[in-house]
C-alpha cells in the first residue's frame, strides 16, 4: 500500500506541487483584499465585491487542488471525472460565495465565524468531490482520522481568515486573513491527502501520460491565474479611481470655488502648521485680516454676478502676486473677506507684500462697460509679539482691520494692545443698550426748523437721546451705529416713530414732525404698513409727518426702496434727503425719487465764511433744487453770518443752534403748561402713558 504522506516526498512532481502552493498564496492574497474591499461597500457593489472575493478564493482552492493532483504521482494509471471535475469547481465558487457574504452580513457577531467555518466547508467538499473525480486503477482507502482532521484544520483556518477579515482594526489584518485562507486551502489538501490509500491493481505500469497531465496542469494554473489577476485588476483599478476621487474631493475641500483660491478650512490649517514652524524657528508670521470696502454696494447695484466676477478677478490677481516660495499664502475666508499669511524677518518683507495686495485690490475692475474701483481695508497681527494663540491672532488682525475700516484716512493698521478694550466697550454698551428702551433711559429731543424768510416755524425733528446710568449722556452719532449693527436699531426706531407721533399730536398748533429712519429699518420691515399703524394708533395725520433718510439708507436696496417711499407719498406722509452732499451719487438719487425736501449737510453749512467752495456747493445745490423744485431746508447753523448767506442765496428753511438747540418736548413751542391742558381734554391717562416720565420734565432744555 503506498501512502499519500510518502508520496508527497518521494512521489509528487515537485515543480506541480511549487506551483499549486503559489497559485493558492496569491489566490487566497488577492480574495482577501477583495474581501477587505467588499466590507467598504453597501449594495449591489459589495454582491459584486463578495462575487469578486469568491471567485478568486474557488480558482485559487480548486486550482491547488488539481494541479497538486496532477502531481501526485500514485503510480498507477489515473483519469479524472469530468463531471464531478466541474462540480468541484461550481462547489467552491458557490460555496465561498454564500460564506464570504454571510460573513459579511454582521446580523450577529458571530457572523464572521460562521461565515469563515462555511468557507472552510465549501473547501473540504470541494476537494472531496474532487477526490471522487479522481479514478486510478487501485482500490481506495480512507484514514478517518486525518480525514476528519483536514475537514477541522480547513474550518478553523478559514474562520480565522473571515474572523481577522471582518474584526481586527490591525492595519496588516488583510494579510493575516490572506495567509489564514492559505493556510486553510493547504492544510486540507495534504492532510486530506494523508488520509487517502490507493492499493494499485497494476495491469499496465502507468498509462497516463506525464506530458499531458502537465499540460492540463498548466492550463489550469494560466485559467486560475487569470481568474486571480482579473481580480487583482479590479482591485488595484477600484484603488486608483478611488485615490484620484479622494484626492479631487480633497483639493474640493480646501479651495474656494469662485477664485480658486484655499478656504477657510485650507487656511486654519496653514496657519497651524506656519505657527509651529515658527516657534520652532523663533521667527515671527504675520496675519493679514483683509475686507473688500464698498463690496456690498457692488452686490446691491449691479447684481450678484457682478459682485462674482469681482471677486474671481480679484481672486486671479491675489493669485498672480504670490510668492509661494518665501511663504505667502492668502485664502478666502468670507464673502468679501480675505486672510493672509506672512512670514516677518523683522517686518522686512511684509510692507513689500502689503504693498503688491493693496495693488492687486485697488486697481480698477472694467466689467462691460462698467468700473468697479474695489479697494480694501488691512489689519495685520504679528505671532508672537500680538498673540500667541492662533484664535487670538486671527482676532487681532480682524480688530486692527476694523480700526482700518473705520478711519477712512487708514488702509493699513497694525494691531494695538489697547483695541480689544474698545471693542469690549462696544460689545458692553450694546449689551446695555437693549436694557436702555425697557428702563426707560431713551427720550426725544426736539429741534426746531423755521422758514427762514418769515421766521415762522414749520416742525421739529425728532432726536434720540440715551441718558446712560453710569456713563450719562451718550450721544446718537455713537450709539445709532451699534444698534444698528446689533438690529436694536428696528426696535428702538419703532419706539421712536411711536413716541414722536405721539408728542406731536400735543402741539398747537398742529406742526410737523420730523423722524430719522435709519438703513436698517428700511431694509428689515414693511415699513410704510408700520408707520401707517403708528398713524392710526396715535391719530396724527399722515401730512405731519417727514421722514428724513439719508443716501446711504437709500443707495442700499434701491428698487425695494423707491417702492416703500411712494408706498408712504400714496399715505401723505413727506420725506426729505438728509445730510445732502455727503454721498456719492447725490444726482442720482435725486433723479429716482421725488423728495419732498433737501437737507443740505451741516458740513457744508459750517464752512460758510471759511471757504468759498462750500458757498459754491451751496448754490449749486440751491440752483438744482429749484429746478427740480424742491424745497431746501439747511441744518448747523450756529451763527448769523451763515443765517445770513443763506438767506441770500434763496434757501427755504433753517435748522440750528442760531434758531434753537434740541430741546425736551415739554419746552416745545407753547410749552409744557400747553401739553397738560391738552391732556386733560384728550384722555389724560392715555397720553400720559403713551408719553411715558419725560413728558412732565422740567422745562428747562436739556443740551445735547
Ligand atoms: P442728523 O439727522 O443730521 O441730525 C442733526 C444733528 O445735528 C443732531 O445731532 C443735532 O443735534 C445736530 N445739530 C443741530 N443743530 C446744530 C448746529 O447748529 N450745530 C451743530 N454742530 N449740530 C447741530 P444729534 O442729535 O447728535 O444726532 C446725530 C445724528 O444721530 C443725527 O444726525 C441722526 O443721523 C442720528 N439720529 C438722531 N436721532 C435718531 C433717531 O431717532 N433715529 C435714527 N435712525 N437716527 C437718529
Ligand atoms: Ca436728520
Ligand atoms: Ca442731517
Amino acid at each position: 500500500m503506498i501512502s499519500v504522506f510518502d508520496c508527497i516526498a518521494y512521489e509528487h512532481n515537485l515543480w506541480l506541487v511549487l506551483l499549486a502552493g503559489l497559485i493558492c498564496a496569491a489566490g487566497s492574497w488577492v480574495a482577501a483584499h477583495v474581501y477587505f474591499r467588499a466590507t467598504q461597500t453597501i449594495g449591489l457593489q459589495r454582491a459584486g465585491w463578495y462575487f469578486l472575493t469568491a471567485l478568486a478564493a474557488g480558482a485559487a482552492i480548486w486550482c491547488t487542488h488539481f494541479v497538486a493532483m496532477l502531481g501526485f504521482e500514485s503510480g498507477v494509471p489515473v483519469s479524472f471525472d469530468p463531471v464531478l471535475t466541474i462540480l468541484s469547481l461550481v462547489i467552491a465558487v458557490v460555496g465561498s460565495t454564500v460564506g464570504f457574504a454571510v460573513g459579511g452580513m454582521r446580523f450577529s457577531r458571530f457572523a464572521p465565524a460562521l461565515g469563515g467555518a462555511f468557507v472552510g466547508l465549501a473547501v473540504a467538499a470541494m476537494h472531496y468531490t474532487g477526490m471522487a473525480a479522481y479514478r486510478v486503477q487501485g482500490i481506495v482507502s480512507w484514514e478517518m482520522s486525518y480525514l476528519v482532521a483536514s475537514i477541522i484544520l480547513a474550518v478553523l483556518f478559514a474562520t480565522l481568515a473571515t474572523h481577522v477579515a471582518l474584526t481586527s482594526k490591525r492595519r496588516d489584518a488583510v494579510n493575516w486573513s490572506a495567509a489564514a485562507l492559505a493556510l486553510a486551502i493547504l492544510s486540507l489538501h495534504f492532510t486530506g491527502m494523508t488520509a487517502f490509500r490507493v492499493q494499485p491493481l497494476l495491469v499496465e505500469p502507468s498509462v497516463s501520460n506525464p506530458d499531458a497531465l502537465l499540460t492540463l496542469a498548466l492550463v489550469t494554473t494560466c485559467m486560475a491565474a487569470v481568474i486571480v489577476a482579473a481580480g487583482l485588476v479590479s482591485y488595484i483599478l477600484d484603488r486608483s479611481v478611488r485615490a484620484e476621487s479622494f484626492e479631487r474631493l480633497r483639493k474640493m475641500a480646501l479651495s474656494d470655488v469662485l477664485t480658486g483660491l484655499p478656504n477657510r478650512a485650507n487656511f486654519n490649517e496653514t496657519l497651524k502648521a506656519e505657527i509651529a514652524a515658527a516657534r520652532d524657528g523663533g521667527t515671527k508670521l504675520a496675519v493679514i485680516a483683509i475686507d473688500l470696502n464698498r463690496f456690498k454696494a457692488v452686490n446691491d447695484l449691479r447684481g450678484h454676478q457682478t459682485g462674482d466676477e469681482v471677486l474671481r478677478r480679484l481672486g486671479q490677481r491675489i493669485q498672480a502676486l504670490l510668492k509661494q516660495e518665501i511663504g505667502e499664502f492668502v485664502a478666502r475666508t468670507g464673502g468679501d473677506e480675505f486672510t493672509a499669511i506672512c512670514r516677518v524677518n523683522g517686518r522686512a518683507s511684509l510692507p513689500d507684500f502689503l504693498m503688491r495686495l493693496e495693488q492687486a485690490l485697488f486697481k480698477t475692475i472694467k466689467i462691460d462697460n462698467f468700473e468697479v474701483s474695489p479697494g480694501a481695508s488691512f489689519g495685520v497681527a504679528i505671532y508672537p509679539d500680538d498673540a500667541s494663540d492662533q484664535t487670538l491672532l486671527i482676532n487681532n488682525a480682524d480688530l486692527a482691520m476694523y480700526r482700518a475700516k473705520s478711519d477712512p484716512s487708514q488702509i493699513v493698521c497694525y494691531y494695538e494692545a489697547g483695541m480689544d478694550e474698545a471693542v469690549r466697550a462696544r460689545r458692553s454698551l450694546a449689551g446695555d443698550l437693549r436694557n436702555a428702551l425697557v428702563q426707560g433711559e431713551l427720550f426725544l429731543h426736539f429741534q426746531k426748523q423755521s422758514s427762514i424768510t418769515t421766521g415762522e416755524i414749520r416742525g421739529y425733528e425728532a432726536l434720540l437721546r440715551w441718558e446712560h446710568p453710569r456713563h450719562g449722556l451718550i450721544p446718537p452719532d455713537e450709539f445709532i451705529p451699534i444698534a444698528e449693527e446689533d438690529g436694536l436699531i428696528v426696535e428702538i426706531g419703532e419706539w421712536v416713530l411711536r413716541r414722536a407721533c405721539v408728542a406731536a399730536m400735543t402741539w398747537d398748533p398742529a406742526l410737523k414732525v420730523a423722524v430719522n429712519i435709519s438703513a436698517v429699518q428700511l431694509a428689515q420691515v414693511d415699513l410704510s404698513q408700520f408707520v401707517k399703524r403708528v398713524l392710526q394708533e396715535t391719530g396724527l395725520a399722515p401730512e405731519r409727518l417727514e421722514l428724513e433718510l439719508t443716501e446711504t439708507t437709500i443707495v442700499k436696496d434701491k428698487e425695494r426702496t423707491m417702492h416703500t417711499l411712494r408706498k408712504l407719498r400714496e399715505m401723505g406722509v413727506s420725506v426729505a434727503l438728509d445730510d445732502f452732499g455727503t454721498g456719492y451719487s447725490s444726482l442720482e438719487t435725486l433723479r429716482t425719487f421725488a423728495f419732498d425736501r433737501i437737507k443740505i449737510d451741516r458740513s457744508f453749512v459750517a464752512e460758510i465764511g471759511s471757504e468759498d467752495q462750500s458757498i459754491a456747493m451751496i448754490r449749486a445745490v440751491l440752483a438744482l433744487a429749484k429746478a427740480l423744485n424742491i424745497p431746501v431746508i439747511a441744518e448747523g447753523i450756529e451763527t448769523q453770518e451763515q443765517f445770513d448767506v443763506l438767506k441770500v442765496e434763496g434757501c427755504d428753511e433753517a435748522q440750528g443752534f442760531l434758531l434753537g438747540r434740541p430741546v425736551p418736548l415739554a419746552s416745545v413751542a407753547t410749552g409744557a403748561a400747553h401739553v397738560v391742558s391738552r391732556m386733560a381734554t384728550t384722555g389724560f391717562q392715555d397720553l400720559q402713558r403713551m408719553l411715558g416720565p419725560d413728558s412732565q420734565s422740567s422745562p428747562m432744555p436739556r443740551e445735547t
